[in-house]
């Protein structure tokens, strides 16, 4: 019997859990080229694939929402 391991590239996109979402805006300061706000102050994320700059500036967001509504989901690349 052999095991056979295989690599697979992913990619990183930024999701939201909009019930846990509070408004607060803070994940914009720390992403700022990243995430926008809309004008009640709650997050307007990217569509897609991040970048690996974005991506680094995504999770220092997601580290720094208190209320853990943002998370970073990975995806195998076609
Ligand atoms: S920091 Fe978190 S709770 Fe605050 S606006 Fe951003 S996603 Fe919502």
């Amino acid at each position: 019997m052999s095991l056979m391991r295989t690599s697979t590239s992913t990619t990183s996109e930024l999701r939201l859990d909009p019930a846990r979402c509070d408004g607060t805006g803070i994940c914009a300061h720390l992403a700022p080229d990243v995430i926008e706000l809309d004008r009640w102050g709650y997050p307007l994320l990217p569509k897609g694939p991040l970048s690996s700059q974005d991506e680094a500036q995504a999770r220092r967001a997601v580290k720094g929402c208190a209320a853990r509504a943002l998370f970073l989901e990975r995806r195998p690349v076609d």
